[in-house]
């Protein structure tokens, strides 16, 4: 039976991503195989277990399923063990903290506003209910990491766990770094690249898999797959983690997502998934150049990945909510966010994060990345309501009509 509504409410929002500007940093447009996939009969299926160990019967087509998105998720991250089961990104995070915590013991994690995510330890997430949170941030003048800050605070708190990676932090991490820290007050490592997935993969970020016993991810981010988590640690965590993770934290794995996995992991092991990484990053170089040619604030100073956070309270005097409002307008797409020390709300904000590997997956380069950056610029001097805003709205469905989703 068709059910109408919703076929229109999808169309609806396909004809958005369409015609859209898509600069929402943690967002991406997966090939029509991941989408096949993702949208494919193995939804049927209840696999609770391992591939070989399960525990229902008929499993073993997504058996082989699992087994071969274990292997490409070890050999894409050379990683001794992966877990392609988490539902989420947070439920990859909450696998790891259960299996090497208790409750009560301390985590080291970086603060939301300077880019970190509500797993690493917000005060209304499972991870700071559940756990002593302790944190670090980034250097007022640079903001940047400051590493001896970390490590001082580390020697002070003792933490059993130091998480590294963020949702908003435009730089490259340090993580041999990050791992002496560790070493130094005896901690484990964690990282969650879930951001820049996509970047190591090609080889365009340096890889935290030699340094971190756990590595966390989404699949759905650069790595442009299907929306997911996976872990990545070492051989001596492999069983416990498995276990915490099943029964522990879920249920049945989602087969029909864990296939779509495989496929984009299969993607990002070709040639051409290391030239879309490199371009994401000149694109964002791109767009990062044209705003600071027209005098807006950058924190810290620019960008060495898929993001950058504009700060718009500093540049122009607008919050990140007036301005994500404002580009809304135009058919630009991303959100508002907090910056390092900022004085307004999470839900006000002092910035804005824009990030390229959506449009990059659509097929723009520099040129049009310079040309977002003249519109952002455009669009915020704008009234809302204006002509001025709809002739933009205009210029903006104009080009993305010439660059359909390509789903290859
Ligand atoms: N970790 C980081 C660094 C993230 O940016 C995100 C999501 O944005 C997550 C974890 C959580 O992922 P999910 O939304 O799949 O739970």
């Amino acid at each position: 039976m068709r059910d109408v509504q919703i076929e229109q409410m999808i169309e609806k929002e396909a004809q958005r991503q369409l015609h859209n500007v898509e600069l929402i940093a943690s967002e991406n447009y997966v090939s029509d195989e991941v989408l096949q996939a993702a949208g494919s009969i193995l939804t049927n299926k209840y696999a609770e277990g391992y591939p070989g160990k399960r525990y229902y019967g008929g499993c073993f087509c997504v058996d082989e399923i699992e087994e071969l998105a274990r292997e490409r998720a070890k050999q894409l991250f050379h990683a001794e063990h992966a877990n392609v089961q988490p539902h989420s990104g947070s439920q990859a995070n909450m696998a790891v903290y259960m299996t090497v915590l208790q409750p009560g013991d301390t985590i080291l994690g970086m603060n939301l506003s300077a880019g970190g995510h509500l797993t690493h330890g917000h005060p209304l997430n499972f991870s700071g209910k559940l756990y002593r949170i302790v944190d670090y941030g980034v250097d007022r003048e640079s903001e940047r990491i400051d590493y001896d800050a970390v490590l001082e605070i580390a020697r002070k708190e003792q933490p059993k766990l130091i998480v590294v990676g963020a949702s908003a932090y435009p730089r490259i991490i340090d993580f041999k770094r990050f791992r002496a820290i560790a070493d130094e007050v005896g901690a484990l490592l964690m990282v969650d690249m879930a951001h820049i997935a996509g970047l190591v993969a090609a080889g365009v970020h340096p890889s935290p898999v030699p340094y971190a016993d756990f590595v966390t991810t989404t699949t759905h981010k650069t790595l442009r797959g299907p929306r997911g988590g996976l872990i990545l640690c070492r051989k001596e965590y492999a069983a416990a983690l498995d276990k915490t993770l099943f029964p522990g934290v879920q249920g049945g794995p989602l087969m029909h997502i864990i296939a779509a996995k495989a496929v984009c992991l299969y993607e990002a092991m070709q040639p051409s998934f290391v030239e879309y990484a490199r371009q994401v990053v000149a694109n964002c170089q791109a767009l990062c150049d044209t705003l600071k040619k027209h005098g807006y604030r950058i924190v810290s100073g620019g960008s060495d990945n898929h993001l950058l956070l504009v700060d718009v309270k500093a540049s122009i005097g607008m919050s990140g909510k007036q301005a994500e409002a404002l580009l809304d307008e135009a058919g630009i797409t991303c959100n508002k966010n907090t910056i390092p020390f900022d004085t307004e709300k999470p839900f006000v904000t002092s910035g804005i994060r824009l990030g390229s590997a959506a449009m990059t997956s659509r097929g723009f380069k520099e040129k049009e990345f310079e040309q977002i950056g003249e519109w952002i610029v455009r669009a915020l001097r704008c009234t809302s309501g204006s002509e001025e805003i709809r002739s933009l709205r205009e210029e903006v469905l104009a080009l993305t009509a010439q660059y359909p989703i390509r789903h290859d």
